[in-house]
C-alpha cells in the first residue's frame, strides 16, 4: 500500500468508521499532547477526528485501544518525556498487540528521531509529520488495510480547515491564524519541524470566530508562531492588526487574545490595533530572549534592546496598565556574565508580571548547535535562579497595583488550594482567586481585589 495514493479524508473516515462499527461498543483513544498551544490546538483536531471515525476519547490510557502522543521539539526536555512515556507504554502493547500507537507532531519531523523512532520503538503503528492532523484517517485506514508501518515524517504545508473540533473547553478558543516560522532564530527548531509561514484566508478565521462567539465562547486565542507576520503571504495583504480590527467588529461579550508577538514586527499599528479595539485584552506576551544585544544578534532576532524597549515605552505610555510577559532563554551559547546581567537589566526595568524563562537547550540542525559553549550547566542554573528571584520580587510588587481595584474576570476552574474559591485570569491575564460557585465557571465577573501575593491576587466579586 502506497501512501501517497491512499483515498480522500472524507473517503477514509467513512472507511475507518465502518471497520469500528463492527464492534459491540465504540473503542477509546487517548490523545496525550506535549507542548505549546498550537500542538494543543491541533491535538483538538485530532480528536475531532478520532471521535468523527467512531472512537469515543478517554482520560484514561490503559483503557484505550488507540493512543496517540502528538509530540514536541522545542526542548530536549520535552522529546526525553515522549520517549519516556513511549518505553512505558511498550508493555502494553506487548499484552495487547491490537492496540493502535500513533506519535504525531514537531519530533516526528527530525530525521534522527524518525530514526530512532524505527530503531528503538517498531510497535510505533502510525507516526504522522507535523502540520498533517487532517491526514490521521489516511493513516489510519492504511493501518487498518494491514500497512506495518503507516508512518510519513514529512512537513506538510497543508493550512487544515474545516477539520471537526474537540475543544477542551466550552467558553475558551484557540483559534490558529497561521502556521510556520520564517524567522530562523538560531537557537529554534520550529522553522524546520514546521515549516515557512501559511496564513489562513481571514473569511476562514472570521467565519470560525464568529460561530464561537455564537456558541457562546468568551475567550478567542488567536494564535500563530509569530502572529505579526500574518498576511505577509496573502495576495490582498491583509495584515495582523487589520484583522484584529476586523474581528474587533464582530459583535458579542468575549475578549480577544494571541501569541506570540514577535518584537521585530511589533510595529505602532500593531499596538495601536491592540489598545484601540474594545474586545482586546490588556496584555501582551512579547518574547525578548536576552536582555544582551550581542547575544540578540547571535540569536538572529533582528531588534536590538533599545528597540524593544521603545515598544514597551509605547504602550505604557498610552495604558500604564497594560500587562506584559515575555519568554527569555538562559544561557545561550557563550552567554557571558556581563550578558546576562543585562538580562537582569531589562528585567528591572520592563517589570514583567509574568514570564517564561528555559535554559537554553541544544537542538540538532539549528546553527546555535554549532556555536562552542564553554558556560557550566551549573552556573547556566545559578542564572536561572537568579532570574527567578528577580522576577518573583518583582511579581509581588506588580501585583500590589490592583489592590482596591475592580477587575474583569473570566472564571475557569476551582480553587485546589482553597476550596470554596474559583480562578480565573483578569483581562491583564493576572491569575485571581474569588469565593464563587462552580455554576459561574466561564463566565465574565467583576472582582474587587483585595489583597496580592507573588503568583496571584485575591478579591470579591462584586
Ligand atoms: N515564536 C515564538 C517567539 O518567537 O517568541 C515562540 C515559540 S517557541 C515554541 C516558545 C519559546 O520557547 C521561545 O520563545 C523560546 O523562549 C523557547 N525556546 C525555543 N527554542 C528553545 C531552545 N532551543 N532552548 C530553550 N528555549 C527555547
Ligand atoms: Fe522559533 Fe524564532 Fe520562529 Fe519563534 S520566531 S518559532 S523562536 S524561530
Amino acid at each position: 500500500m502506497e501512501l501517497e495514493h491512499l483515498p480522500t479524508t472524507p473517503e477514509c473516515i467513512r472507511n475507518v468508521r465502518e471497520w469500528l462499527g463492527e464492534r459491540p461498543a465504540k473503542p477509546l483513544a487517548y490523545v496525550h499532547t506535549f507542548g505549546c498551544q498550537l500542538n494543543v490546538a491541533d491535538g483538538e483536531k485530532l480528536s475531532g477526528l478520532l471521535q468523527e471515525m467512531g472512537y469515543a476519547l478517554t482520560d484514561d490510557p490503559e483503557k484505550a485501544s488507540l493512543i496517540l502522543y502528538n509530540t514536541c521539539a522545542v526542548r530536549e526536555n520535552a522529546e526525553d518525556r515522549v520517549f519516556g512515556t513511549l518505553g512505558n507504554i511498550k508493555r502494553r502493547k506487548q499484552e495487547d498487540p491490537g492496540l493502535i500507537i500513533a506519535v504525531t507532531g514537531c519530533m516526528t519531523a527530525q530525521e534522527q528521531v524518525a530514526e530512532k523512532l524505527k530503531r528503538s520503538y517498531p510497535f510505533v503503528d502510525i507516526v504522522l509529520g507535523s502540520n498533517a492532523v487532517a491526514r490521521l484517517p489516511q493513516m489510519l485506514y492504511a493501518h487498518m488495510q494491514g500497512l506495518r508501518h503507516a508512518w510519513d515524517t514529512a512537513v506538510s504545508a497543508d493550512i487544515p480547515e474545516n477539520v471537526p473540533t474537540q475543544r477542551e473547553s466550552s467558553y475558551k478558543a484557540a483559534v490558529p491564524v497561521m502556521y510556520g516560522c520564517n524567522n530562523f532564530c538560531t537557537y529554534c527548531i520550529v522553522p524546520y519541524v514546521r515549516g515557512r509561514e501559511r496564513s489562513r484566508q481571514p473569511e476562514a478565521i472570521l467565519d470560525e470566530v464568529r460561530t464561537l462567539i455564537a456558541q457562546g465562547y468568551k475567550e478567542i486565542m488567536l494564535l500563530g508562531q509569530n502572529v505579526n507576520s500574518y498576511g505577509k503571504d496573502l495576495p490582498d495583504g491583509m495584515d495582523f492588526p487589520a484583522l484584529l480590527r476586523e474581528i474587533d467588529k464582530i459583535p458579542g461579550d468575549y475578549w480577544i487574545r494571541f501569541m506570540s508577538s514577535h518584537p521585530k514586527d511589533a510595529t505602532p499599528a500593531l499596538m495601536d490595533a491592540i489598545l484601540e479595539c474594545d474586545h482586546l485584552a490588556k496584555h501582551l506576551h512579547l518574547p525578548v530572549q536576552s536582555g544582551s544585544n550581542a547575544i540578540l544578534e547571535r540569536m538572529n532576532r533582528r531588534y536590538t534592546v533599545e528597540k524593544y524597549l521603545s515598544q514597551v515605552a509605547y504602550i505604557r505610555e498610552k495604558c500604564p496598565d497594560f500587562s506584559l510577559t515575555t519568554d527569555l532563554i538562559v544561557g545561550f551559547p557563550d552567554e557571558s556574565e556581563a550578558d546576562f546581567e543585562a538580562t537582569l537589566e531589562l528585567v528591572r526595568k520592563v517589570r514583567y508580571d509574568n514570564m517564561y524563562s528555559f535554559i537554553y537547550s541544544k537542538r540538532t540542525g539549528t546553527k546555535a548547535a554549532l556555536m562552542p559553549d564553554p558556560v557550566t550547566d551549573k552556573e547556566k542554573s545559578g542564572r536561572m535562579g537568579r532570574l527567578l528571584a528577580l522576577q518573583r520580587e518583582i511579581a509581588v510588587e506588580n501585583n500590589e497595583r490592583f489592590v482596591g481595584r475592580t477587575l474583569r474576570v473570566l472564571l475557569d476552574g476551582e480553587s485546589k488550594k482553597r476550596p470554596g474559591n474559583l480562578t480565573g485570569r483578569s483581562s491583564e491575564n493576572m491569575l485571581v482567586e474569588c469565593p464563587g460557585t462552580p455554576d459561574q465557571i466561564g463566565t465574565f465577573v467583576n472582582v474587587k481585589i483585595t489583597a496580592s501575593h507573588s503568583g496571584m491576587i485575591e478579591g470579591m466579586i462584586v
